[in-house]
């Protein structure tokens, strides 16, 4: 269950805990699981004994994405990282592709519980109680998404509303007739379904939701997106972060600020992605301790993040990431010599009333250029004022073209908004 006392743990009491999780994680794969056995003994790690003490964790080698993708081509169906056989596991969901070749994830019975407990965090994070209703708009496909989020709410006492199989109308519906007082969905999706609510005529903001939770895209962290939902929906508006292969690891408290990392049942570092050692900003680097039949250890997100030095108001004492995800990694542009991440566009183009937006991305020569698509009230005048907003915030001029609305992809899911020509 969710477990306040060790969200206000002191660091010695925490990395007490993580130690003993990381030799119980230790114990169940090494010689077991494959995967990880092949690695740490090419890295000089014969059996669990071997790892000494905390800072020992800190020497096992690193994971990339790469490594599970080749591994599950090598190996099919399901890779190598399986500590116990197929039998055991009873969920398999897979990542949505964005980045390639999608990712097959097996959970056992104890793996599945153990992210209903992840997501009583996010969810008690947010406020949310028992008693609560929770909406979630979503599809129910292979795509792990909000599956967790289910059955998290269910777990902390709240009531589950299943939003699968429905259209956006319908969703409103549901939610008007069982009296949704939390909505969980991306930040895109937030913001559709009250474009239909106006095109229908309801006023979002006098439904009882109180409590909004996203995920799926950095869109709630970022306090333009933030606010059009929040006022939308008369409610507060809560970020998250998780993976698919690795758990829904971070979550906004009261305080919002920034993400927490749920260290109880992940360790968290920062490492400069070029050297790997750490650093106070850099690529986040997640290691979870309760999935111990497919774990991630030392798993190199692609996530750029900053880590927060001082303590949060809420009382928390896991680490907090400072703005919560940055960016991605490899989603960095450059553009004229500026570093750029398509959040922080976002963040500009989110304060005028555009509905749906997209990053074009060419090359020109060696060089990133951008043109930024938006269907913005007041055409080629709405296009002109983003245009200038960016110039001001970024320091670069981009190219700002105005299209019809109802013209660019929607998303229920993870939004591909940056399109490479
Ligand atoms: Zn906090």
């Amino acid at each position: 269950m969710y477990d306040r006392a060790l969200e206000t743990a002191d660091t010695t009491a925490l990395r007490q805990h993580q130690w003993r999780r990381v030799q119980a994680l230790a114990d169940a794969v090494v010689g077991a699981n494959p995967f990880w056995t092949a690695k740490w003994r090419a890295a000089g790690l014969a059996s669990a004994a071997d790892l000494r003490g905390w800072d020992d964790v800190a020497r096992l080698p690193l994971t990339t994405k790469r490594e599970l993708v080749e591994d599950q081509a090598e190996h099919a169906l399901f890779g190598t990282n399986l500590t116990y056989p197929l039998e055991r596991y009873v969920r398999v969901h897979q990542t949505s592709g964005t980045t390639g070749a999608p990712l097959r994830w097996l959970d056992t019975q104890e793996s599945w519980d153990w992210w209903a407990r992840c997501w009583g965090f996010v969810l008690a994070g947010a406020g949310v109680r028992p008693g609560d209703r929770a909406f979630f708009p979503f599809s129910f496909g292979l795509f792990v998404g909000f599956w967790a989020g289910f059955d998290g709410a269910r777990a902390l006492g709240a009531l589950a509303i299943p939003g699968g199989g429905q259209d956006s109308p319908s969703r409103l519906a549901t939610m008007e007739t069982l009296g949704a007082t939390v909505l969980v969905c991306t930040p895109s999706y937030a913001l559709h379904l009250l474009q239909i609510a106006r095109e229908r005529g309801i006023d979002a903001e006098k439904l009882p939701v109180r409590i909004t939770v996203h995920a799926g895209e950095p869109g709630a962290g970022i306090p333009a997106v933030r606010s059009r939902i929040e006022s939308g929906w008369g409610a507060r508006a809560f970020d998250h972060a998780g993976m698919t292969e690795m758990g829904a690891y971070g979550y906004e408290c009261e305080a919002q600020a920034g993400l927490h990392v749920n260290e109880s049942e992940f360790i968290a570092e920062v490492v400069d992605p070029a050297t790997g050692a750490a650093a106070d900003e850099g690529e986040l680097v997640l290691t979870n301790l309760g999935r111990l039949g497919s774990p991630l250890i030392r798993y190199r997100t692609g996530d750029r993040v900053r880590r927060a030095t001082t303590p949060c108001p809420c009382g928390r004492t896991f680490m907090r990431l400072d703005g919560g995800i940055l960016g991605r990694l490899d989603d960095m542009l450059i553009i004229r010599g500026v570093n750029v991440f398509p959040t922080a566009i976002e963040a500009v183009v989110r304060r005028f009333p555009v509905e749906e937006f997209q990053i074009e991305v060419f090359r020109d020569g060696e060089l990133d250029e951008v043109r930024v698509h938006v269907e913005v009230e007041g055409g080629a005048d709405g296009a002109r004022r983003v245009q200038e907003a960016l110039r001001a915030t970024l320091g670069i001029r981009l190219d700002v073209a105005p299209v019809a609305a109802g013209t660019l992809p929607r998303f229920e899911l993870k939004a591909r908004r940056v399109v490479r020509r």
